[in-house]
């Protein structure tokens, strides 16, 4: 006996055939984005890169190992550690790790970057917004692409989070997903969650490679009290006042606060309770991440030119000053990380004169006049030894 297919019928035939057309799109950016990698060309005085898998052997073959670049000058002095891309929704802080990597002059001491310390993070999106995957840097050898990421490790690798969140060693409770947060896992341990050990392998670079000043890239929402900021550890205090003071006074208004004791699982906390280190943490403004803003594009990204933000602005709604002209340009954004770390590392040797370290790379007025995309190199032209996939 045979049935025919009725008009509803046919109705769901063709609506699951559009719904399976659909997921087979979106399925290739996906993939795409879990895959794609991003090249940097590292700076002539490159003296090794290693995987953060030398740290924690289990890392190795996951999402979570990711690239340690190291420039050692020969000459005995400081060590300071640079950490871009914690939470990868951020982009201004890995870019700004890239720019350093690839333009670094190290004639004493030690300069060690991280430019992706949450790589699975790079892998996804953010889970339930739509983003757009890429935003696009010119340069003069054409158009570099890089990832929008998520805050959060991406759930594929690392699943499931746990009902509650209970940070080791702490025992403070946090919210499920923040397992899966570079920001909310340190000092990390050797056999946990995927970001705990992530975690736990930086900790043990800045315990083992005695660390003098390790500082932690970020950005924030125009609307979120913590932006145009350095967050420092107790005993960095000091030095991040100092440079917010110099930098406020006469380049770009930076503001400066402790790192609160009983928040657990922040860089500027941890890095400082559990190894000699100073600790500061930078925020830029990123229009991006804020909620009330029009079309989420790349350009928004990378301008961050938003007209309701502006409007919140002039009713006093935002915590620095805003306006749709200038926006809060991903080249504002890196030029502030890049003199703020300088900024703070002066300030160290000034105070401590123990520590001495003579480095240099592009300033804030040499982004805010020439852009991110003059001090990307051509992976085509340049030596393949100094050419790495992240
Ligand atoms: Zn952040």
């Amino acid at each position: 006996m045979t049935q025919k297919i009725g008009k509803s019928g046919l109705t769901k035939i063709l609506v699951l055939v559009l719904a399976l057309a659909l997921a087979g799109v979106a399925s290739i950016d996906f993939y795409t984005h879990r895959h794609t990698k991003e090249t940097v060309v590292a700076a002539e005085g490159l003296t090794e890169m290693r995987m953060l898998s030398e740290w924690v052997p289990s890392l190795k073959g996951t999402f979570g190992d990711t690239p340690v670049f190291f420039y050692d000058s020969g000459v005995e002095g400081a060590t300071v550690l640079y950490v871009g891309g914690t939470h990868p929704y951020e982009p201004a802080a890995s870019l700004s790790a890239y720019v350093l990597l690839e333009n670094v002059k190290v004639e004493k001491g030690r300069m060690i970057i991280i430019p992706q310390a949450n790589r699975s993070g790079t892998t996804t999106g953010m889970l339930g917004n739509a983003y757009p995957t890429w935003y696009e840097v010119e340069t003069d050898w054409g158009t570099a692409k890089f990832k929008n990421g998520d805050r959060w490790a991406n759930p594929l690798d690392s699943w499931p989070d746990p009902f509650t969140y209970v940070h080791y060693p702490s025992n403070v409770q946090l919210t499920y997903q923040d397992i899966r947060n570079v920001n909310r896992c340190y000092p990390g341990r050797e056999d946990g969650m995927l970001i705990e050990r992530v975690c736990y392998g930086i900790m043990e670079i800045i315990r083992s490679e005695n660390v003098d000043m390790a500082i932690d890239a970020h950005e924030a929402a125009v609307m979120y009290p913590v932006v145009e900021t350095y967050v420092a550890h107790d005993r960095a205090l000091d030095m991040a006042m100092m440079a917010s003071m110099s930098l406020s006074a006469d380049r770009f208004y930076m503001k400066c606060e402790a790192s609160p004791k009983n928040l657990r699982g922040l860089s500027h906390r941890e890095w400082g309770d559990f190894s000699d280190t100073l600790a500061v943490l930078m925020e830029t403004p990123q229009p991006f991440t804020d909620w009330i803003v029009g079309p989420m594009t790349p350009t928004l990204q990378t301008e961050g030119k938003d007209e309701f933000l502006n409007t919140a602005a002039e009713h006093g709604l935002t915590y620095v000053a805003y306006n749709d002209e200038f926006g809060s340009p991903i080249r504002y954004r890196v030029g502030r990380h890049l003199s703020g770390a300088l900024e703070v590392i002066n300030w160290m040797m000034t105070m401590d004169p123990t520590k001495q370290i003579e480095v240099s790379w592009p300033t804030y007025e040499e982004l805010m006049d020439k852009d991110c995309g003059y001090f990307l190199h051509n992976p085509e032209t340049a030596d393949p030894a100094l050419v790495f996939e992240i």
